[in-house]
């Protein structure tokens, strides 16, 4: 069976509020997508792997990137688009038919882990659609736009929704086909394949694959890499 990882990596990371694409934003010294590619160059179920860089200068940063880790499975860099659907959509046509399974991973989630990887590539083989989450700890109100309570939701059956996100390429391309038709626009991958009446299973993901997304994660993910060098305890 082939299997190829899918890495949209093409935000601005407006939310960081830098120059440099959130991707490139160095992290104990290497970029963020460095730390994400590394996890996936070591991880024998994945046999190649396509990065969606920021478009313009975002593809030459990154396949400079690549050629400075060595990363040997990286196969395509391609331009993402305008939205992170659009970035994977790119991805998929970029890889053609000839893929079985596809996992969909966030470039801003560094702390994915080989194991986490293989997992997921072991279930999505027998389950065609799988997501990695965590429970929510936290209680999950919905508030009106005047700041108003409007309903507390039932924590017992929520999950926060992580990527790697796994699927057979067949059918989460179908569902890409159709949620560009019907003009869907979606949160994460999985939502597509929902939409075509077609059950994703859960896996437990890891608290610790936090997805960086402003100035304070990144702050938490050097903290946790200090920590996972033993510099630091918690
Ligand atoms: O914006 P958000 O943090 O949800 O993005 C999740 C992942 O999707 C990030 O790794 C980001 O680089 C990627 N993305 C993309 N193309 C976009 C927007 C986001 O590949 N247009």
């Amino acid at each position: 069976m082939r299997v190829a990882a899918l890495i949209p990596a093409a935000g601005r990371g407006r939310r960081m509020a830098e120059e440099l694409p959130k991707a490139f934003l160095p992290m104990d010294g290497a970029p963020l997508l460095a730390h994400t590619l590394r996890q996936f160059e070591a991880c024998s179920g994945v046999g190649e792997v396509v990065v969606l860089a920021p478009p313009g200068n975002g593809v030459q940063l990154a396949e400079e990137l690549v050629k400075r880790f060595g990363f040997a499975k990286v196969s395509r860099i391609v331009p993402g688009g305008a939205q992170r659907q659009d970035s994977v959509y790119a991805g998929l046509k970029a890889l053609g038919p000839q893929v079985d399974l596809v996992l969909i991973h966030d470039g801003a989630r560094p702390f994915i882990t080989p194991d986490l990887i293989e997992r997921m590539v072991t279930e999505t083989r027998v389950l065609k659609a799988v997501v990695a989450a965590i429970p929510v700890r936290d209680t999950i109100k919905e508030i009106g736009e005047d700041g108003r309570v409007l309903k507390t939701l039932n924590r017992d059956r929520l999950w926060e929704i992580q990527t790697p996100q796994g699927f057979h390429y067949s059918l989460l391309l179908k569902a890409y086909e159709k949620a560009f038709q019907d003009r869907y626009y979606g949160t994460d991958d999985a939502a597509l394949v929902e939409r075509l009446g077609i059950e994703v299973k859960v896996i437990p993901g890891s608290r610790f694959n936090l997805k960086i997304t402003t100035p304070e994660d990144l702050a938490l993910g050097e903290a946790i890499l200090k920590m996972k060098k033993g510099e630091m305890r918690l």
